[in-house]
């Protein structure tokens, strides 16, 4: 009997469990669901990562048998669809820990006549795995990385695709994508892998001028890679890959915060935070706008937000000065921005998204206190000394087209850290 392997946020061959457990019960047909609920709120450089990933791995599923099948609708309606046209035994996926991901699995398994199997997950340690000793789910990164690193994680799965039975099934073509610079899909994410290994990470993770981070995010968004392959390929004798393996591991965090408390992908996890004076209306609008078009009169702010239209990605130093500025120099509520970086970063992922958000907001679990205010000055200056990275992206950054600061920052900060204390006081 024929089972059918659902692809999602695993596009890759090699270290699958999933396909190791589909494979072992006969022959396998690979599927992908473009799914409007997904790809409607997708700005252009996101959903043109997805299709040329997919495309990559149809390249790579050729190379053993019919390729990909593509189909298009709610997964509810075409998965049990295809598996009564095929008769497939049971539909095996990677399990998905999102709230929207879970919430769609449980009614594809409610209308299936057959087992929707999860095998493995794209973390090393799966949400939910980990207590606190008193039965909780953790709240705080350092207590949860002990754990995380104590509970240790299996070897890479020995998927092969060459041992595998593939079958096929007629499908839709898959969207055209504009074709990017960057190579996408598995081979590609093992050899930036390979490439950056051994990199002096501490001395670079914070230069988004001499841009040597991993960037791996995009590839681990969509399983192009498992963790578990990076974090194999460590040498912790390094301090230097203790420090990437830690930033690994707030990406497990963050996915563990959310699989606990799924309502904080949209609500502050402080809600008292909520009662800050922010901006609304046109105000709003208009800060919002000059926000998004990069155009703040701050390089180091306009510069980020200016890559993460043109490249749907913003290194993570300036993503945390960028956030910091919308929230605390221009008083616009958190989930604005996070709302415009999911719809751009080609690795955007509602946990690390709307956590890392919460994090700078002051409103998170184990967030950064609400009186530590990033200048967006001192911090251009301390991480990109020679205006390299602003350069790069404001071309008229010495001319009088570039607008002056839309704010001053000293006067906001006093500003913010005001309505801080007052509401501090009025708890
Ligand atoms: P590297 O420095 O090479 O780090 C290696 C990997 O560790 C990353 O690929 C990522 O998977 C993980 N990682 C590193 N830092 C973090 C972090 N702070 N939180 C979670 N995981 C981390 N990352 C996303 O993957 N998706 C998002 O939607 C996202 N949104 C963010 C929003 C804001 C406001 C901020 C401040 C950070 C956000 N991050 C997000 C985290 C971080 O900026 C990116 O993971 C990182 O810049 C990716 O580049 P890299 O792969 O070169 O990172």
């Amino acid at each position: 009997t024929p089972t059918i392997l659902w692809f999602r946020r695993d596009l890759r061959l090699g270290d699958h469990p999933a396909l190791l457990a589909a494979a072992e019960q006969g022959p396998v047909l690979p599927l992908f669901v473009l799914d409007d609920a997904l790809l409607g709120p997708s700005g252009r450089p996101r959903r043109d990562y997805l299709f040329r990933s997919l495309r990559a791995l149809d390249a790579d599923l050729r190379a053993h048998g019919p390729g990909l099948v593509v189909r298009k609708g709610r997964p509810e309606q075409v998965v049990p669809e295809l598996a009564a046209e095929i008769g497939a035994g049971a539909v095996h996926v990677s399990a998905d820990f999102g709230p929207y991901g879970a919430a769609r699995d449980a009614r594809v398994e409610e209308a299936l006549d057959v087992p929707l199997t999860r095998t493995g997950s794209p973390y090393a340690v799966g949400p939910g795995r980990l207590r606190t000793g008193g039965g909780k789910p953790y709240q705080v990164f350092t207590p949860f990385y002990r754990a995380w690193v104590e509970h240790g994680w299996r070897a890479p799965a020995a998927s092969d695709p060459a041992a595998v039975d593939w079958v096929g099934a007629s499908g839709v073509a898959l969207p055209e994508a504009a074709s990017g610079d960057e190579p996408v899909g598995e081979a590609a994410a093992r050899e930036r892998w390979e490439a950056f290994r051994g990199t002096p990470y501490d001395d670079i993770r914070d230069r988004p001028d001499l841009d040597e981070t991993s960037r791996l995010s995009p590839a681990l968004r969509w399983g192009e890679i498992h963790p578990r392959t990076v974090l194999a390929g460590l040498d912790l004798r390094r301090p230097h890959d203790e420090t990437f393996r830690r930033e690994l591991a707030w990406r497990e965090f963050y996915a563990h915060v959310l699989h606990a408390w799924p309502e904080s992908a949209r609500s502050y996890f402080r809600p008292e935070l909520r009662a800050l004076p922010y901006v609304t209306g046109t105000e709003r609008e208009r800060r919002l706008a000059a926000w998004t078009a990069g155009r703040t009169g701050y390089p180091i702010v306009d510069a980020g937000m200016r890559q993460l239209l043109a490249e749907g990605w913003m290194h993570n130093r300036v993503r945390m000065i960028a956030a910091s500025f919308l929230v605390k120099d221009l008083h616009v509520e958190w989930t604005y921005g996070a709302r415009h970086f999911m719809r751009h970063l080609v690795d955007g992922d509602l946990a690390s998204n709307q956590h890392n958000w919460q994090w700078v907001a002051g409103c998170g679990t184990d967030a950064a206190p609400y009186f530590r205010i990033f200048n967006p000055t001192t911090q251009g200056r301390k991480f990109d000394p020679d205006g390299v990275y602003a350069r790069r992206w404001i071309p008229e950054l010495d001319s009088p087209d570039y607008p002056e600061p839309i704010v001053d920052h000293a006067t906001q900060r006093a500003e913010a850290l005001t309505a801080y204390q007052l509401i501090r006081g009025n708890r």
